[in-house]
């Protein structure tokens, strides 16, 4: 990711809000604008997962398997669309990957492929009125993420919060791509996000040992 590119007049216009943040300024819109992430699922997370990327100027967003419309992302995203058998050679060049299809086999895939690029991987999966939103960086990967954590794929929303949940989890994604992209973490953590009860909860997530595919141990 190149942060030598200059801002045009129009764009710190469009991103002054964000350039104006301390934590963002002129040099993290320029980073964000460079960036380049891959976005998996086709739900209302990762349709709103795109469309806050989008806005905030990540430069070049892939879709994987999405196939629906999007409302306008702005115009310095570049968006791609890429079919389902395109996981197996996504990255290297992608700076964050992004997991929001609730599809086991798929994120074992993308698992693998952002572990051997050294790349984040931010993966969502909702259960019943739950958002859990992990960012796995090195260790844990996927495959040796918490039993508990991954026992949630799939199950999908439902439910009176089974939108809010939706929402929620692509809204938490897109916030931890942006600061995989403007921070790089030094270890994951994880989010949840329990609609019913009203409760949020952000953890570390402590470094596996002994596992095959990321090298713990
Ligand atoms: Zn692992």
């Amino acid at each position: 990711m190149s942060t030598a590119l200059s801002l045009t007049d129009a764009q710190i216009e469009r991103y002054s809000r964000q350039i104006l943040l301390p934590e963002i300024g002129g040099r993290g819109q320029a980073r964000l604008l460079a960036a380049h992430v891959v976005l998996a699922g086709a739900g209302e997370a990762a349709t709103a997962a795109a469309v806050l990327l989008g806005r905030a100027g990540v430069g070049a967003l892939d879709l994987l398997a999405h196939g629906g419309s999007l409302p306008e992302l702005g115009p310095d995203c570049r968006l791609r669309r890429l079919a389902l058998t395109d996981a197996a050679t996504v990255v290297p060049e992608v700076d964050v990957l992004v997991d929001l299809a609730g599809d086991g086999e798929l994120t074992a895939t993308l698992g693998r492929r952002a572990q051997a690029a050294g790349r984040p991987l931010v993966v969502g999966v909702l259960a019943d009125a739950r958002a859990v939103v992990a960012t796995l960086v090195g260790r844990p990967c996927v495959a040796c993420l918490p039993r508990a954590v991954l026992a949630l794929e799939g199950r999908g929303a439902s439910g009176r919060f089974a939108a809010p949940a939706a929402l929620a989890a692509g809204a938490l994604a897109a916030s931890e791509t942006l600061a995989a992209l403007l921070f790089p973490p030094s270890q994951g953590r994880l989010h949840t996000l329990a609609c019913g009860d009203g409760i949020f909860a952000a953890e570390p997530l402590p470094p596996t040992t002994g596992c095959s595919v990321c090298g713990g141990g």
